[in-house]
């Protein structure tokens, strides 16, 4: 059977003098009213971006450094009020979003510090054939980079990839989920103040087809965080210009639990891992593997600790509303599935998911193909499932297409099982950890995605690598001439011969 591939999305219209709100999930009330932008303003924003790159790689590594460290100290004097509005416009309370910006600020001093040890020129050994050669590596950035953010982590996400960038010598066009784009103007404006108004990173906003209208503008790489659909569209509208993409998309992260786990710790990090931000977490949990012989202590632990969580129209309740209205149908789907195929309902249920906001729900025994254990559900829901051993654990943490982060809680066998587990990122003892070190690079595999933000790797997502030889002397042996003889050509089969001919025992 043949199907039709979809249009490309970049062909969406895009009409022009449009404005939009973005809306407070909590109540429905305005926060703020931003422009679409069509095509042809996302291209005049790429061809500024192209002309301020000349100076923002002309200024290197220490000016660059200079400028991300002056904004790294604004967004830390003006938290509150980046907090506030993080909190309007996601209904995350005020702690979470600033947990939140905290860990941001954190990764925009480690690339500001670490761009040049990581980029900068770096001398390489040359080998035998090529010993009268100096080699070195270097780093250089792409160019422009289209960052498409999302609305979940709406401060941390988008800056994982544009900070990098930035470090790295790009200018960056931003084009922040429809949802949050009062915190991608403000992280602008805070920028654009920094460096004297130029445009370094400027915004662009409107719904998907402002988005898909920077892929097709002519950017040198397209950062993408949000969901897998989108992002294999983002992908084939990239495909049309070869514009490498970096995708982070969703997950289906679990949380194993070994028989010597320290059951309160597992419980309380499994529970938040699963229920904060109202489970609108990519690297959030949402199943949970337990084993058998502790998998009555540990629901215990749960519902002990899950007993008292609500969400709640209170602006400090510790969980928020559903972000995206269009994600509650989703939410229940889950939720019902697993409960007529057999699923057992501790906490919450079907009658948890609200007109804005989802109690938490925890299910357990629920069959591995239902859609609340295949599908990302992005809600305060958890699946908790008993295991026979901690084979049966890492076989169904991995049974998923999707790879992108989890935790294991035990002793003696925890680091082997956090080795086996299929996943660009995992915490042992812990939930979420590796999202704080700004050193280790953050993404995953499968329809999580490719590519890797945060980190050394994080800052050479957005470069390229650039190979240089220079000749320190003339060679005895001349490889790379129409001079080259026979002698040549024999001692060079010898050479190679003395290097690599020597027979190796396999054992
Ligand atoms: P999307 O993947 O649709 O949106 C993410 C970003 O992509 C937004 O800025 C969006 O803009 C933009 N976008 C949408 N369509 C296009 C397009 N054709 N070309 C380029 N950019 C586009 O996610 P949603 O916000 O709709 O959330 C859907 C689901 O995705 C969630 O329920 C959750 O399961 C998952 N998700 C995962 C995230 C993660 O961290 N991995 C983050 C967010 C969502 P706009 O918002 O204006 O439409």
């Amino acid at each position: 059977m043949t199907t039709t591939p979809e249009p490309p999305v970049s062909s969406l219209p895009v009409r022009e003098g449009e404005t939009f709100e973005s809306l407070n999930p909590r109540n429905g009330d305005v926060v703020g009213v931003h422009p679409v932008h069509s095509a042809e303003e996302v291209d005049e924003a790429v061809e500024r971006a192209r002309l301020a790159g000349v100076w923002w790689r002309e200024i290197g590594f220490e000016g660059r450094k200079e400028y991300l460290l002056q904004w790294r100290s604004v967004i830390t004097r003006r938290l509150a009020q980046l907090v506030h509005l993080v909190h309007l416009e996601t209904g995350k309370p005020h702690g979470d979003a600033q947990l939140e910006v905290g860990l941001a600020i954190d990764h925009v001093h480690w690339a500001a510090k670490n761009a040049r040890k990581v980029l900068g020129p770096q001398r390489v050994s040359s080998g035998v054939l090529a010993m009268n050669q100096a080699s070195s590596v270097r780093y250089n950035p792409l160019g422009v980079v289209g960052v498409i953010g999302p609305w979940n982590y709406p401060v941390f996400t988008p800056l994982g990839s544009i900070t990098y960038a930035l470090a790295a010598g790009n200018t960056v066009v931003f084009k922040p989920s429809e949802y949050t784009p009062g915190v991608g103007q403000w992280l602008v404006d805070t920028f654009t103040e920094v460096v004297g108004g130029r445009p370094v990173l400027q915004l662009v906003t409107g719904f998907g087809a402002t988005g898909a209208a920077l892929c097709d503008a002519g950017v040198d790489k397209v950062a993408f965080t949000g969901s897998t659909a989108t992002g294999k569209r983002v992908m084939a509208a990239c495909a049309q210009h070869l514009t490498p993409v970096v995708i982070e998309a969703g997950g289906k992260d679990a949380v194993i639990v070994d028989e010597d786990a320290d059951l309160s710790a597992a419980a309380e990090g499994a529970l938040w891992s699963a229920m904060s931000n109202a489970g609108q977490t990519c690297i959030g949990a949402e199943r949970v593997y337990v084993h058998r012989a502790v998998f009555e202590p540990f629901m215990d632990e749960l519902l002990r600790q899950a007993r008292e969580l609500r969400a709640e129209a209170d602006p400090d309740s510790p969980l928020g509303p559903i972000t995206m209205p269009t994600q509650l149908p989703i939410i229940q789907r889950h939720i019902d599935d697993a409960i007529e195929r057999g699923g057992r309902v501790v906490l919450g249920g079907s009658d948890a998911v609200g007109e804005r906001f989802v109690q938490p729900t925890i299910i357990t025994h629920v069959p591995e193909d239902s859609s609340a254990v295949r599908e990302e559900t992005f809600g305060p829901t958890l699946v908790v499932n008993p295991v026979d051993d901690m084979d049966e654990a890492v076989q169904l943490t991995n049974a998923t297409p999707y790879g992108l982060a989890g935790s294991v809680f035990g002793k003696r066998r925890a680091q082997s099982i956090a080795e086996r587990v299929r996943s660009g990122m995992t915490s042992i003892n812990a939930v979420a950890m590796f999202a704080a070190v700004p050193s280790l690079p953050f993404g995953g595999v499968g329809e999580s995605g490719f590519g890797r933000i945060h980190g050394a790797d994080g800052l050479r997502e957005f470069t390229y690598a650039k190979a240089i030889t220079r000749q320190r002397f003339k060679a005895p042996l001349e490889l790379t001439t129409f001079a080259r003889d026979e002698k040549t050509d024999k001692t060079v089969a010898l050479l190679l011969n003395l290097l690599y001919g020597g027979k190796k025992t396999i054992r």
